[in-house]
């Protein structure tokens, strides 16, 4: 059994003590698509909105300074959260996908030429696919896209011999939404940086599960989203090398991003502030400091213990199902605790559907990756993730509401 107190700290998700009908407990495993938020960061939030809130970096009074400090704290933690070398190099944008964007649209657009090759995998979400096709309509740079073996890992031959063709940026996730794969991601941004491309990591599915050091890691751009971490909607950040950052334009132009605007142009702001123009989310920022601060409290190492613990248990289990599919690595070795499947018996929105009745919350579609269901064959898939809050018994509810699918659908 892990260290985690488990039972003491689903006591701070009041949502996990909710029934889909009397007697019947609501089990949450959608965690990939949002986290559930415990009390602690709700109250911060609560108390930052109602004794501290004001507009930051702009006000000489007490509730304006008390702020700013808040949101500049939420920073430094995130800086040390990632490992990063400075808070400086923390930027915080809307979520993950925003930041891909800010770095698309100003890193790339300035320092791409047409021609110029961005390899991708096609274990992407979207949001690692779209912006940079975006650009390519834009500039003209080429795409290429490392394919999969049949499990879903990344074929490290293939990608090495598109590595030969010289991108300059390599961007990829850390561990995939549905497959649950994790990147060798220090072993890959090393590949990459020997043919002299820049490496941008997704870690969006990463950042909720385990320990981070972006410096050890040597990536130049990290991203992730708060909402996935326990934190509020609205925050994600942008890590950056400072040099890269310094030498990026302004994303956004307005207020807080400048140094001085006259009627012929404008100086742009230290970073920063140069990439946070208007009022920033605040006490989301505020929100996502609490949230680290929460999962810390119970330490990366039994929150790891524990989902490996619980991965370990569900996967040979779901793979006795009946005509399920697995969408990825069927043994845990560096793979996390997500499991997108395939029912012969009934489409994905169909098994969501008979599960929410035996209250077991799953998320149902192409999870915003559809080219990897293209990779596996199929359209869709449900998908079962799980985090820090769930118990084997939500495995064994989970696994007995799938066994009365099959019959139901025949
Ligand atoms: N990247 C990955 C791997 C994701 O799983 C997600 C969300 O599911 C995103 C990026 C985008 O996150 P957001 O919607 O918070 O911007």
């Amino acid at each position: 059994m892990s260290r985690l107190p488990v039972e003491r700290l689903r006591q701070d998700f009041p949502a996990l003590q909710r029934e889909v009908r009397p007697g019947v407990p609501v089990v949450y495993l959608d965690s990939t698509a949002s986290t559930l938020k415990p009390r602690p960061v709700i109250e911060r939030l609560a108390d930052f909105y109602l004794h501290h809130f004001a507009n930051i970096h702009r006000g000489i009074h007490m509730l304006a300074e008390e702020a700013t400090e808040a949101y500049e704290q939420a920073r430094a933690r995130v800086s040390r959260f990632l490992g990063a070398a400075e808070p400086e190099e923390i930027v915080f944008v809307r979520n993950a996908t925003e930041a891909i964007n800010l770095v698309a649209k100003s890193w790339g657009k300035t320092f791409l030429q047409p021609g110029d090759l961005v390899l991708l995998t096609q274990m992407e979400h979207h949001a690692n696919i779209v912006p940079w096709q975006q650009l390519a309509e834009e500039k003209g740079i080429r795409l290429a896209f490392a394919p999969l073996t049949p499990e879903g890992r990344l074929d490290l031959e293939a990608f090495d011999r598109l590595l030969a063709q010289g991108p300059k940026l390599v961007a990829f996730t850390h561990m995939s939404n549905v497959t649950g794969v994790v990147n060798p991601v220090a072993e890959l941004t090393r590949k990459a940086h020997a043919v002299g491309a820049r490496v941008l990591v997704d870690g969006a599915q990463a950042a909720p599960h385990f320990p981070l050091n972006v410096q050890a890691l040597g990536v130049d751009f990290y991203v992730f989203s708060g909402h996935k971490m326990l934190g509020p909607t609205g925050i994600g950040v942008l890590y950056g090398r400072r040099e890269l950052l310094e030498a990026m334009p302004p994303f956004l132009g307005g207020g807080g991003m400048i140094r001085e605007v006259t009627l012929e142009g404008f100086r742009p702001a230290e970073l920063p502030a140069k990439f946070e123009a208007g009022t920033p989310a605040i006490a989301e920022a505020v929100g996502l400091d609490a949230a680290i601060a929460y999962l810390e409290q119970w330490g990366w190492e039994a929150i790891v213990e524990h989902e490996r613990e619980l991965g370990a248990y569900l996967l040979p289990r779901l793979l006795e199902i009946p005509g399920l599919r697995l969408l990825g690595p069927t043994e845990m070795t560096d793979r996390a605790g997500v499991f997108a499947f395939w029912l012969d018996a009934a489409h994905p929105h169909d098994v969501a559907e008979v599960l929410n009745h035996y209250g077991v919350a799953v998320r149902a579609g192409h999870h915003c990756a559809q080219p990897l269901h293209k990779h596996f064959g199929v359209p869709a898939s449900s998908r079962a993730s799980l985090y820090l809050y769930n118990t084997q018994e939500d495995l064994d509810r989970l696994l007995e509401a799938l066994r009365q699918v099959v019959p139901l659908f025949g």
